[in-house]
């Protein structure tokens, strides 16, 4: 970090360039505490917000609040967290010292003013590299910089799903160009057979991570190519192998532009497996190695996770789309059409199986990895043929289970109770269990109160969203009940996630009428909050959404099944935050973790789930509520319509029961036990800083002593 000099207003610039503050609540209350209203019209961005504001009316407003000291004490806590040399990682992965790990993901979703995410598998990277960050972890991130982001959702009249697409402004944004080692602008270059794709590099401070983002819109590149880069998940297969090019090819060009070596790849699922190509060829060259023997050395630092055992998660390209855009590559390797094909193909000898980013990617990595124990199992299923001469159990592809990255899902008002109640430096011991055990003291009230509190700001968010959406469709009855839309004395259950049909965010409303009388219970009630998106090219998944969104109107469910629009960061911090039950209902095995579940944890909210993903190894009777007992059917209804039957039972007999059941001061103990026990069996293990510490241990220093030894 550059020295900002010693005005307010310079430091709070500092303070915007780095998402670290994204992590630290008590630099966004500086933000929100100078101007609220117009903090949420800049849409979280800070640079957007103090650019609006302008440098003197900054001084002269953090004088009004006496801010000085708050603005002072977060810009050195940056500094000395940017300037620590004493880390985990310091301790802990001495061997990847100078050859650091090299993260590649094709999306990265750390917060909703840098949208270059769509869901869960952008998140989850996001955690990742901010977890690396706090332990100290020598990482850095590629990724890619959509100028349109994924899309924003617009709910019409007739509930149908319209995508937004707006542009960034980069200028507005924490982006720093990346200059060569001559300190000219880095441009990354990659032949194809139809023309040269060229990209920019931008550099974003995540804490102590660089994360490295290409970006082709300039200049040299057709108008078709500078729109590459514009939308996540956009086009069809040839824009896709096009950006899956640039993202590895690209992406291992900036470390060999940079004089980066990599002491382990790691290919944050399939889209970036080209990487693993570009760096065989470089070692080729580099160490005067033939194909095989680079090819091996190469394997030997790579490491791969899978994140999906659904189908269409697993990209595909002709022979065609991969000669002519890795033709090139091809023969600067000597390799023929089809030994370079046999990468890519479960069978070698089948000229007509299309090239596979996930048997490339499984094929040339020294280990391996699914998400969670279950996704573990399916995927040695789903692979096996790729090892067909050994039992299905002996597949190498293990696990590690995700976890999501506390500090950024947490509620500020719930650190502050385990600051006071657990111990001080709870963030950083959140790993051992015996940090969650003083959790049985807190004092029932108090938690309660806590959770309660959160629940009504959660209300509060959503009805501000509500009113806005009903302004935009006219609906006058929304705007004029706007008071009393969702109540923070009744159960209320969170169910938001990407409207794809195996999550069968839909099942709820299954049974019409069991549902009514739930909701509509004078002494036990229910409400629901939806959000989620449905990808624009996903017809089933909108009509589903459609099904949610009209009957959300329905005079039963008045005004207790409400839909937000556009599920982001933003809104998805504020559910895990404020709901009482977080709804997961999944076609097992298909989920391959689930990570929103884990964000509700330690905010005291209990997860009602199908036991697949994270959960299948998560619960334990009494930390939460399960949707049946793991069973499957072939018949994709038949399963279904049992897990509705069974979330219904679970609803009727054991959630609403159990939530209504109040001592004289109206406190829920039983409730507040099973919150408790989620804190004490699920928080030590399913946050991001134990999951990067497993890659480390696992993945990342096997392969990084696997290279120091290969240099020898
Ligand atoms: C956490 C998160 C997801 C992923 O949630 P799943 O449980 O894996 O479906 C998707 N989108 C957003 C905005 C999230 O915050």
């Amino acid at each position: 970090m550059t020295n900002p000099g010693n005005r307010l207003h310079e430091r709070l610039h500092a303070l915007a360039q780095n998402l670290w503050w994204t992590w630290h609540p008590e630099v966004i209350s500086i933000f929100t505490d100078l101007d609220p209203q117009l903090w949420r019209r800049a849409d979280h961005n800070p640079i957007a917000f103090l650019n609006q504001i302008g440098p003197e009316e900054v001084e002269e407003r953090a004088a009004e609040l006496v801010l000085h000291s708050r603005i002072n004490y977060a810009f050195r806590r940056l500094s000395e967290y940017l300037g620590k040399s004493e880390t985990w990682g310091s301790v802990h992965c001495g061997n990847l010292k100078g050859r650091p790990v090299v993260y590649f993901s094709a999306e990265f979703g750390l917060h909703e003013s840098m949208p270059i995410y769509s869901g869960g598998l952008g998140i989850l990277a996001g955690d990742h590299l901010k977890s690396a960050s706090d332990l100290g972890i020598p990482l850095i991130g590629i990724g890619l910089l959509y100028h349109q982001g994924y899309f924003s959702q617009r709910i019409n009249k007739d509930g149908w799903q319209e995508e937004e697409y707006v542009n960034l402004d980069i200028r507005q944004l924490p982006l720093q160009q990346v200059a060569d080692l001559n300190n000219n602008p880095l441009i990354v270059k990659v032949e194809t057979r139809s023309g040269m794709l060229q990209a920019r590099v931008w550099r974003l401070q995540v804490g102590r991570i660089n994360l490295l983002l290409l970006d082709s819109n300039v200049e040299g590149n057709s108008a078709e190519d500078r729109e590459l880069t514009s939308r996540l998940y956009g086009g069809n297969n040839r824009v896709r192998i096009r950006q899956e090019l640039l993202l590895g090819v690209g992406g291992a060009r900036i470390l060999q532009a940079l004089n980066i070596y990599p002491g382990v790849l790691h290919l944050n699922e399939g889209h970036s497996a080209f990487a693993i190509l570009e760096e065989i060829r470089r070692v080729m060259v580099d160490d005067a190695l033939p194909f095989s023997r680079s090819r091996r050395r190469v394997s030997l630092y790579t490491v791969f996770t899978t994140h999906t055992p659904v189908e269409a998660g697993h990209d595909r390209f002709s022979p065609d789309l991969v000669e002519e855009h890795l033709g090139v590559l091809r023969e600067r390797m000597g390799l023929s059409h089809e030994d370079f094909m046999a990468q890519g193909r479960v069978n070698p000898g089948d000229r007509s199986e299309p090239f596979c980013m996930t048997v490339l990617a499984l094929k040339n990595s020294r280990q391996a990895n699914a998400v969670s124990a279950i996704h573990a199992d399916i995927s040695r299923r789903m692979w096996h043929r790729l090892w067909p001469e050994r039992p299905e159990v002996e597949v190498p592809i293990g696990h590690i289970t995700n976890g999501v990255h506390v500090p950024s899902w947490l509620a500020p008002q719930m650190h502050q109770l385990f600051e006071t109640r657990l111990a001080q430096d709870w963030p950083t011991r959140m790993v051992h269990p015996d940090v969650w055990e003083k959790v049985a003291e807190i004092d029932d009230g108090e938690l309660w109160e806590t959770h309660q509190s959160l629940k009504m700001r959660l209300i509060r968010f959503v009805r501000r969203r509500l009113q806005v959406q009903a302004k935009r469709v006219g609906n006058q009855e929304i705007i004029q009940q706007i008071d009393h839309i969702l109540d923070p004395e009744i159960l209320t259950i969170g169910s938001a996630r990407r409207f794809a049909t195996y999550k069968r965010g839909d099942i709820i409303l299954s049974q019409p009428d069991r549902l009514a009388k739930l909701i509509g219970d004078t002494q036990r009630p229910v409400q629901i909050i939806f959000a989620g998106k449905a990808h624009p090219h996903d017809e089933d998944g909108k009509r589903m959404l459609q099904r949610i969104f009209r009957e959300s109107g329905h005079p039963a469910y008045r005004f207790r099944i409400v839909f937000v629009e556009d599920y982001d960061y933003n809104v998805a911090r504020h559910l895990v935050q404020g709901v009482d039950v977080w709804l997961n209902t999944p076609r097992r095995p298909l989920e391959a973790c689930g990570t929103s579940g884990q964000k509700v944890v330690l905010n005291g909210v209990l997860n009602l789930s199908v036991l697949d993903g994270w959960w299948n190894e998560a619960y334990n009777g009494d930390n939460g509520f399960a949707v049946g007992h793991g069973g499957m059917h072939n018949d994709p209804n038949v399963q279904y319509q049992r897990d509705a039957e069974f979330l219904y039972q679970t609803l009727e007999r054991e959630v609403i029961p159990l939530y209504y059941e109040r001592n004289t001061s109206g406190i829920p103990h039983k409730w507040l036990q099973r919150m408790k026990a989620g804190f004490q069996t699920l928080g030590w293990r399913f946050n991001a800083d134990r999951m990067v510490k497993d890659y480390v241990e696992r993945l990342y220093l096997p392969a990084a002593s696997a290279t120091s030894a290969e240099m020898l």
